[in-house]
């Protein structure tokens, strides 16, 4: 990642329940259920369900890989976290999807360990969703926080308990009747937000197709997503573009401010026209930052990230950057 802050983006939004929630803390509780739903204290006094960042982050990215493949064509523009290209029982198509940080080798043939990769280079070979949540090897461009429960919805909220019944996965049978029981949310409303530093604009494009379908309710979050549990929807309350040292006149991104050689060296993608007749937000002036307040707005105004995304996804050389890369240096 540049050393240097060209631009961020903020989004702080509301999290309702749809269905039932859970979101399973790794804790075993003492005559407890089976599953219990994720706590904190608050102030060291009362315990209160909050939503770790990590699982956000993991939904976000979840839904943004299936945006990516959407627009893919007939081929698959991004790759799966979990599968270790490594692994001998791969088929030709897992092979394919072999996670981005996994597929570069820690050793080379002889066991000498392989030279660091600078991160412009991971980022310039890694496939669209890796260069914005990251991999194995690179830290990624969005950062999310634990969600809270609103102010209005704390000592309001609902936990139940409710019973499962343990399905045999060979015969979907129940598995001599083992019961289980979990907990789950039913009410309370949680706020948390979203940061993306030196982001490309296709990245904004990404991002603001995943929230308008979690402000749709389309999205699921934690355990159950098959079994009607997780469904929420979100509500943006500030969405706010920073461009540090420049103002900004239209949405662009970190490929607008950035050196030819810079460009070169991360493969940021040259963006598409459009934007120039949306009308852009006045600036707040902050010292060095220059802030745009786009929370009525954002949905115009990410209309050609989007085209950059639709035309990135469809151009982009993943896999083969990598693959190129990989047969190179191991
Ligand atoms: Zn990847």
């Amino acid at each position: 990642m540049l050393k240097k802050l060209i631009n961020s983006a903020h989004i702080s939004f509301k999290i309702a329940p749809l269905d039932p929630l859970l979101i399973k803390s790794g804790q075993a509780t003492v005559g407890g259920t089976d599953m219990s739903f994720m706590r904190t204290y608050k102030f060291g006094e009362k315990e209160f369900p909050f939503i770790p960042g990590s699982s956000i982050k993991g939904m976000l990215r979840a839904y943004a890989e299936k945006i990516c493949r959407t627009l893919g064509d007939n081929k698959v523009p991004v790759c799966l976290p979990y599968i270790d290209s490594k692994k001998n029982d791969l088929t030709p198509d897992e092979k394919a999807q072999a996670a981005c940080g996994l597929r570069v080798k820690e050793k080379d043939k002889e066991g000498n360990k392989s030279r660091t990769i600078i991160s412009a280079k991971m980022y310039n070979i890694s496939c669209p969703v890796c260069r914005l949540f990251g991999s194995h090897k690179y830290i990624g461009r969005l950062a999310t926080s634990d969600a809270y429960l609103t102010k209005e919805s704390e000592g309001q909220h609902r936990l139940e308990i409710r019973d499962g019944i343990a399905i045999d996965r060979l015969t979907g049978g129940t598995a001599g009747g083992a019961k289980y029981d979990f907990e789950v949310l039913t009410k309370g409303d949680f706020e948390t937000s979203v940061d993306i530093r030196n982001f490309e604009r296709w990245q904004l494009g990404l991002i603001g197709l995943v929230f308008r379908d979690m402000e749709d309710g389309l999205i699921r979050i934690g355990f159950g997503k098959s079994r009607g549990l997780g469904k929420i929807k979100a509500e943006i309350k500030n969405f706010k573009i920073i461009s540090y040292n420049m103002p900004l006149r239209k949405l662009s991104g970190i490929v607008a401010h950035c050196t030819e050689q810079e460009k070169q060296s991360y493969g940021f993608f040259t963006e598409t026209n459009g934007g120039e007749d949306t009308p852009w937000p006045e600036c707040e002036k902050k010292g060095l930052r220059h802030e745009y307040t786009i929370t009525e707005l954002w949905k115009n105004l990410l209309e050609p990230a989007v085209n950059d995304l639709v035309q990135f996804v469809r151009t982009d050389k993943w896999p083969q950057k990598i693959d190129e890369f990989v047969a190179e240096v191991n």
